[in-house]
């Protein structure tokens, strides 16, 4: 078959839903990709359960009723708990795992993928890595490129998870080294209400992905606490500038007009509105409760990526000292770990160097 087959890493809430839309797209492209779309699941079950397993539900209901209830998955999509039948004959991977999973689902496959097989990334969080005992700023993109030889570009954007598989209209940036690999992605995407662009801006487009989560834990603090919509306002537009200038401290030759398209201001705003980071963050600042019982019971014990990844950008800030310059991503970090309260948050607003 000369077609080009696709595998979806991850059956969560998002790779649920991204299974919607690359279900149909390549059904009505089957000249170009094979019409069965695998998509990777992971069996979370404890042992001695008896229930079926995600997968399994997903094959024999067309739906994820524990992360996407409600949406049908398409018939094409075929699920299973066996990441390297998933994968081994994929020509394209769509990896959409949350960015603690990505060391072990490389491993997994590392030397077992098809020769020209490329990857694309969902998934949202900063990696690093050690040269010569120095640590350095690496991208979850690179660290899959990294560990399984293929070229990996990235999929952010407006897109919260369940609008987009109810079809609902909205954007999203593909950023990529390679225009070529770009543009077949756009193919997989593409839709009339999944519209697509590309750009070569890879770093901006991860990295606003990844910030963005931190931006709307803030947001849904600020939610939490009360705060008004000029404040809430206030918290997106320093939040961005945050991530314009962490993006241009570490990748200095990002051009700098990404910020426009769907992975910036777009998927800012609709997570600092409608996200779960939103959510979990709200409900954490107004109870007592431990974050990972706020995800058990808002999420299913899904994780919100914006806590992990403040910590990493945190770690990441203080190892360049620059974390004087990032004052939302810095508190919201403290937020979490309960070194700051309301009032050292505030500040974060009215003493940021976007005034000096
Ligand atoms: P969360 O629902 O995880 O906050 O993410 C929303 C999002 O990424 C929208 O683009």
């Amino acid at each position: 078959d000369y077609r080009k087959k696709i595998a979806i890493v991850g059956g969560g809430n998002w790779g649920s839903a991204i299974a919607c839309v690359v279900g149909k797209t390549v059904k009505a492209q089957d000249e170009v990709f094979q019409p069965i779309v695998s998509i990777w699941c992971r069996d979370s079950r404890k042992p001695g359960d008896l229930s079926p397993s995600i997968a399994e539900t997903i094959n024999s209901t067309h739906e994820n009723p524990k992360y996407l209830p409600g949406r049908r998955i398409p018939d094409n999509v075929v699920a299973t708990s066996s990441l390297l039948e998933a994968c081994q004959s994929a020509h394209i991977l769509i990896l959409v795992v949350p960015h603690q999973g990505i060391p072990q689902i490389c491993d997994e496959l590392r030397g077992k993928l098809q020769k020209g097989a490329h990857a694309i990334s969902l998934t949202k969080g900063i990696s690093s890595s050690c040269e010569n005992g120095e640590i350095k700023m690496q991208l979850i993109s690179e660290d899959i490129e990294r560990a399984l030889g293929v070229q990996c570009s990235v999929l952010m954007g407006a897109n919260l998870a369940g609008e987009v598989a109810d079809g609902k209209f909205c954007e999203a940036t593909i950023g990529c080294k390679s225009l070529k690999n770009g543009e077949e992605l756009k193919k997989v995407f593409d839709t009339p209400n999944f519209r697509i662009r590309v750009t070569t801006d890879y770093e901006a487009v991860e990295l606003c992905g990844a910030l963005k989560n931190i931006v709307a834990c803030a947001a849904g603090f600020a939610d939490g606490l009360g705060w008004a919509y000029n404040v809430k306002s206030a918290i997106i537009r320093l939040g961005l500038l945050e991530t314009k200038k962490f993006v241009e401290h570490f990748y200095p030759s990002s051009v700098g007009h990404t910020y426009f398209e769907s992975c910036g201001v777009a998927d800012l705003i609709t997570t600092c509105y409608g996200g779960r980071n939103r959510k979990v963050a709200e409900a954490f600042i107004k109870s007592d409760k431990p974050l990972r019982v706020i995800e058990q019971e808002l999420l299913k014990g899904q994780s919100a990526q914006g806590p992990p990844t403040a910590q990493d950008v945190y770690e990441m800030l203080e190892i360049n000292e620059i974390s004087e310059k990032f004052p939302i991503f810095a508190s919201v970090h403290k937020v979490f770990t309960g070194h700051h309260g309301e009032q050292e948050l505030y500040d974060s607003l009215r003493n940021h160097p976007e005034y000096d």
